[in-house]
């Protein structure tokens, strides 16, 4: 296998060596104190990565969409009503999702590209109900970002569970959990956290806890159940073990290493630079010449880009940019599918990657006969790397 490219999709994404080399190691019992202490450290350190202090973690098996089947199975009864804010594909799962465990749904479906109106939210809540609102901090098929601190509030105001699919966005795009008055914010392993495909992992609020505890009817999952893995959880944060269903054992040491190197940088850092990098990225794309899919700049990611092919071009330009060693991915909004391509920055991405994906797209576009000035891209991106 030819290793020297770069990857750069919306996840999985290039992993860290040392995230890598922790998977190799022995396999421990997983009822045994030493991996107890490996998973408590990093329960405790997923907690901080959220900010949050008393937020419940749960990490197990499975991939963002067990987690968002989580959030939703444990914390909506049949019956009861969700308002969801779509932005896109992962939107529209949630809204499957919640249909399938016979919920009331209601959805506010953004056009393309465009966050989903939180005024309409808002009508809809005034008239009471709601059990649970959810958004996608950054649907991944747009690369729209959604305001999740005003979302917060307005779930907070009118007595709503707010549950946010942070899939393409935990660890990366600001958020604070309990500043912010979020009830889930759930996640997957192989995107911004940094860790190969494999874990679902979220942080459930103390009021969300509370109304889990006060369900009538038991969850339709039986994997899922919260009820089932907080023992577990618990016992591990306490560095004791308790078995439900069998842990990936070598997943958790490389969250462990991952969450480890995360908190050393600083979330606050992490927040910057993932920003800095997807501005120079964006800024370059924009002076490359091509449109991006999110209508204004204030609703890009600052995970990925997704960009139109210019006129004349198509789905060939991921196969040309390929050839120049870096992978993009390609469209996934059913709406715009052949029309748009997505590039993922986030994790352990450097300048360099970002000049070096820039370049590509750059030598791609050439050689299919794209017309503009060259260098263009690289250059708008370093006077953003570089300003002085
Ligand atoms: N939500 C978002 C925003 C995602 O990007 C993804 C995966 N790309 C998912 C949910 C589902 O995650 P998984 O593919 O790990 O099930």
């Amino acid at each position: 296998m030819d290793e020297k490219f770069l990857l750069m999709i919306p996840g999985p994404i290039d992993f860290d060596p040392a995230v890598l080399r922790a998977m190799s190691a022995k396999t421990l019992s997983h009822m045994s104190v030493e991996f107890a202490e490996i998973f408590g450290r990093a329960l405790k350190n997923l907690r901080k990565v959220f900010l949050s202090e008393k937020g419940q973690p749960f990490v197990v098996a499975g991939s963002g969409t067990l987690a968002m089947d989580m959030a939703i199975v444990n914390l909506v009864e049949p019956g009861e009503k969700v308002l969801v804010l779509s932005s896109g594909f992962f939107g529209d799962r949630m809204a499957d999702i919640a249909k399938r465990y016979q919920a009331e749904v209601t959805v506010i479906k953004a056009p393309v590209g465009e966050a989903p109106s939180l005024e309409e939210a808002e009508k809809h809540l005034k008239k009471g109900g709601f059990k649970a609102v959810t958004a996608t901090h950054v649907d991944t098929s747009t690369g729209v970002a959604v305001d999740v601190k005003a979302l917060g509030e307005l779930a907070q105001k009118y007595g709503a569970l707010s549950i946010v699919d942070g899939v393409c966005a935990t660890a990366a795009m600001e958020f604070r959990q309990d500043e912010w008055g979020i009830d889930v914010y759930l996640t997957a392993s192989q995107k911004a956290i940094a860790v190969p495909p494999g874990l679902a992992l979220m942080v459930v609020s103390e009021r969300a806890m509370e109304a889990y505890r006060k369900r009538r009817s038991p969850v339709l999952n039986y994997y899922a159940d919260f009820g089932l893995w907080l023992p577990v959880m618990e016992a591990y944060e306490a560095g004791k073990v308790a078995y439900f269903a069998t842990p990936p054992v070598n997943l958790i040491y490389a969250l462990d290493v991952s969450l480890q190197q995360i908190l050393a940088e600083g979330m606050e850092k992490r927040f910057a630079r993932h920003r800095l990098l997807a501005q120079a990225f964006q800024e370059g794309i924009d002076a490359i010449g091509l449109k991006q899919v999110p209508v204004r700049k204030e609703l890009r990611a600052w995970t990925l880009t997704t960009a139109y092919y210019p006129e004349g071009i198509g789905p060939e330009l991921i196969k040309a940019i390929k050839a120049e060693g870096v992978i993009v991915a390609a469209g996934l909004h059913p709406e715009i599918k052949d029309k748009y391509f997505r590039v993922g920055h986030m994790g352990t991405l450097t300048p360099g990657d970002v000049l070096t994906t820039l370049g590509a797209i750059e030598r791609a576009l050439a050689s299919l006969g794209y017309r503009f000035e060259k260098g263009a891209g690289v250059k708008r991106a370093q006077e953003i790397l570089c300003p002085t």
